[in-house]
């Protein structure tokens, strides 16, 4: 296990491992103060006023479009290059995704095709652009779509913990979208096990989130319904919740939280050896005529979650599963990020066709994500290059 190296890897030391023995000796495992202070943490960091953890950005995504307003029949609209968590939430409220081609420059949805989209499909409940490897999206263009189509925005961030948008600024300061969700699966910047998080500016968002986490039930800040039910001579009776909503169990555990808060104490360390090494792979991999890397126009602004090479396996005379294995032989582990939503059975089965979106199924084509992670060592990442030199020539 030892020698092998990952395409992704999480890094955990002694202070991770004595934050979360202390929440296991000293504290409550669950709904205690260690999420409060996660949530404190990841908003303070990126810049929002609010901030809610969840136990995944999967249960996230499902609850960002529910404070949306996502019902049954609406669009929303995504990229096909992404995770399928990000279209799949849509399904979980009966609305329709609808997909939008990306940018062969930046993988990000593109802004014309967006527009098209919209032409085609008028009034989306809400847009979910995706970060893609860490790059921010052109978060302006689309505040200034949505504002004329009243479209709730919510970014993906999932990739993009640390990123800043063009102006500088965090992404996940919400000042262009409603909410920002991020991930905390350990392949992400930071891991917290399982878990996820959501910000916002926006206080009935957050009261919202806080209610759709925990069943539906009311905070304390909320009025009741059952005034009969709540009160006994005026004051409040001491057994007394209700739920005012249908909402789940989406809560993230104190100890997660507390790992996930002592992983972003490390963050920018990660942030600037993750840097490090896609700027060192764009060296190596400059000027060759086959091979690609994407993103070394926007090596300050990313967050670089993953290092994908653009390859034309054709003109290297080797198909792309024989570089995978050849390497996997060498115990280099690649992946591929992402086949697009569109091409998976379930998606085909609902009618969609990844040869609508012809830019992202040329990306998917070429695409290969290599090892990029903290603990990747400048040695270990001169064996990654010449692994993949020798076998591509
Ligand atoms: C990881 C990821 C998700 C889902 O996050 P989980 O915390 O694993 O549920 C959603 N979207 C993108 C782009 C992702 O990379």
């Amino acid at each position: 296990m030892k020698d092998i190296i990952p395409y992704g890897k999480h890094f955990i030391d002694q202070d991770d491992i004595d934050t979360v023995v202390d929440i296991l000796k000293n504290h409550n495992l669950t709904q205690g103060k260690a999420v409060d202070a996660f949530e404190e943490a990841v908003a303070k960091f990126v810049g929002a006023r609010y901030a809610v953890a969840m136990s995944s950005w999967t249960s996230g995504l499902h609850m960002a479009y529910l404070a949306a307003g996502v019902k049954k029949d609406d669009t929303v609209i995504t990229s096909p290059l992404t995770f399928i968590a990000s279209a799949n939430a849509a399904l979980y409220c009966n609305a329709k995704p609808v997909f939008t081609d990306i940018d062969s420059r930046t993988m990000n949805m593109d802004i014309e095709s967006l527009k098209e989209t919209i032409i085609k499909n008028p009034n989306p409940k809400a847009i979910l652009p995706v970060h893609f490897a860490g790059l921010a999206c052109n978060m302006e263009e689309i505040k200034n779509i949505s504002d004329k189509t009243g479209a709730i925005v919510i970014e993906d961030a999932a990739h993009a913990l640390g990123a800043r948008y063009k102006d500088g600024s965090m992404v996940g300061n919400c000042k262009y979208s409603d909410m920002t969700g991020f991930s905390f699966h350990p392949v992400k910047s930071i891991a917290a096990g399982e878990g996820g998080m959501i910000t916002t500016n926006d206080i009935h968002i957050y009261n919202k989130l806080l209610r759709l986490r925990s069943h539906g039930i009311n905070k304390l800040e909320d009025s009741f319904i059952n005034n009969d039910l709540a009160y006994t001579n005026d004051i409040q009776n001491p057994w007394y919740y209700e739920m005012q909503e249908l909402g789940y169990n989406y809560r993230l555990t104190d100890i997660q939280c507390a790992l996930g808060k002592s992983q972003l104490l490390k963050l920018p360390n990660f942030l600037q050896k993750r840097s490090f090494l896609a700027k060192r792979y764009d060296q190596a991999f400059s000027n060759l005529e086959n091979i690609k890397p994407i993103h070394t126009n926007y090596r300050n602004t990313s967050s670089h979650h993953l290092y994908v090479l653009r390859i034309n396996y054709h003109a290297c005379g080797i198909t792309r599963a024989e570089l995978m294995n050849e390497l996997k032989k060498k115990r280099i582990l690649t992946q591929v990020h992402y086949m697009p939503v569109t091409s998976h059975p379930y998606y085909r089965n609902l009618g969609y066709r990844t040869s609508d979106y012809p830019e992202s199924q040329k990306f998917y084509d070429e695409a290969i994500s290599i090892p990029l992670y903290y603990s990747l060592t400048e040695e270990e990442q001169d064996k990654v290059i010449n692994s993949i030199k020798i076998l591509l020539n």
